[in-house]
């Protein structure tokens, strides 16, 4: 199957072609125009992987044969996404079974399988901007992969100490990047490097952020697994919420409803960065400043994949009544924690906005599923300042938290970024 530039409609490319540019011209997305028919009933009744090697085959078509798939799935997929109980009419998708404790090492786990098979043998250059968790799974998930440097620019100072540690102290061929700047500023400088095509072409450089479309459909995939744990006589009521920031995690949703999965309507849950639910009010596109908030992996007032969710409703395979969206504040994400801890439930500030996102908008007759997006201890400071009580750390998180970082200090500057990227070891 193609994939179309939604910008650039003349440049179409194959998967492994835009799993290898990130990017078309003019910044624009990779996205499919058509979509393959699939048989839900009998993709429901698999196992993870084979279901996932499924959906995915037929969405990258036969450029990879289905065991090529196959065996890339089960290497990135190794681990559960379980749907867990919250009350009569409440679940809670957990994704943060992944090494790195939080739903983005589905994305980047299969991203790295799918680079693999896309490099041709050269050494290529990942440069990607970090909000939190992002840079945490694409350094892990590409940690001492032969042929591969990962640079990743996060906003000094604006994510979790622990979120931090997760993807400093790794170094080999992990370089981390302080910048003194918000989330959007190191967006903003990740998408200038794409613009210097010289630069692009001699470091072979690629985003493995959310723009990929490797890993979008990857994540099409939980929602599956999700609608798979829920008895067959209650799937005709499914109401998700998504806790929302560049919206890639919103688009995978959509996209599964658009194959056929019956979801009766995604609910878009951002926190105070509210560009989204303004637009869906008042169809201006009027992003403000980012403020910062407690779920801190959401703070964007750009979201990248916007124009995604706009080319699946130009196609109609996604109308407007199937989106909802909510902002939710920061008094409300904290009571989100309390009530979900009251129902027994240790919970975190992403999911906590999805959580009060449902609660507002799911009916009676509906059963509301949030997306668990992280692991609590991920973000323990702010977990035990609401709830009180102390949280304990995962294996991975407290062997990490002990190491040193890494990082190096630069200024939200073009030219010390291209600094540090030429003198990448590129042999
Ligand atoms: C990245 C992230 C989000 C936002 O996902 P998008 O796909 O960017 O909308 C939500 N929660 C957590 C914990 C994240 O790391």
């Amino acid at each position: 199957m193609l994939l179309t530039n939604i910008k650039v409609a003349s440049e179409q490319v194959s998967f492994l072609q835009a799993v290898r540019q990130g990017l078309g011209q003019q910044q624009g997305l990779f996205f499919p125009t058509s979509w393959p028919k699939l048989d839900i009933e009998q993709l429901l009744n698999l196992d993870f992987i084979p279901r996932s090697s499924q959906i995915l085959h037929a969405l990258i078509g036969d450029e990879l044969s289905y065991a090529e798939v196959e065996a890339m799935v089960a290497a990135a997929f190794n681990f559960p996404a379980p749907l867990m109980p919250i009350s009569e009419n409440l679940h809670c998708l957990e994704l943060f079974h992944g090494p790195t404790l939080a739903f983005k090492d589905f994305g980047a786990r299969f991203m790295a399988q799918a680079l693999a098979k896309a490099q041709q043998g050269k050494k290529t250059t990942i440069v990607t901007a970090t909000s939190g968790d992002t840079g945490a799974a694409v350094a892990h998930a590409f940690y001492r992969q032969p042929g591969v440097n990962v640079v990743i620019l996060f906003p000094k100072g604006k994510i979790s100490p622990l979120q931090e540690k997760l993807f400093t102290t790794l170094g080999e061929n992990i370089t981390a990047l302080a910048v003194d700047g918000d989330f959007d500023q190191c967006q903003a400088l990740v998408k200038q490097v794409f613009d210097q095509t010289e630069l692009v072409q001699k470091l072979n450089i690629n985003s493995a952020n959310s723009i990929n479309i490797s890993r979008l459909f990857a994540q099409i995939c939980y929602y599956f697994e999700a609608v798979a744990q829920v008895p067959a006589s209650e799937r005709k009521q499914l109401v998700f919420a998504v806790p929302s920031g560049n919206f890639g995690n919103l688009t995978a949703g959509l996209i599964a409803k658009a194959l056929g999965l019956p979801i009766k309507r995604l609910l878009a849950a951002t926190n105070n960065n509210d560009t989204v639910p303004r637009y869906w009010r008042s169809g201006q596109w009027q992003p403000k400043p980012t403020v910062a908030t407690l779920s801190n992996a959401m703070d964007v007032s750009a979201p990248n994949n916007w124009p995604r969710v706009e080319a699946l409703l130009a196609q109609g395979v996604i109308q407007r009544s199937d989106i909802a969206t909510v902002a939710i504040d920061e008094d409300d994400t904290k009571l989100g924690i309390k009530q979900l801890a009251q129902a027994g439930y240790t919970s975190e500030p992403h999911a906590a906005v999805a959580f009060k996102a449902l609660k507002r908008n799911v009916q009676q007759d509906e059963l509301g599923i949030f997306l668990a997006t992280a692991h609590p201890a991920k973000f323990k400071e702010q977990v035990e300042n609401i709830l009180g009580t102390p949280l304990s750390l995962p294996e991975a998180l407290s062997r990490c938290a002990a190491e040193q970082s890494l990082s190096v200090n630069i200024a939200a500057d073009f030219a010390a970024l291209q600094q540090v990227l030429l003198g990448l070891d590129l042999a």
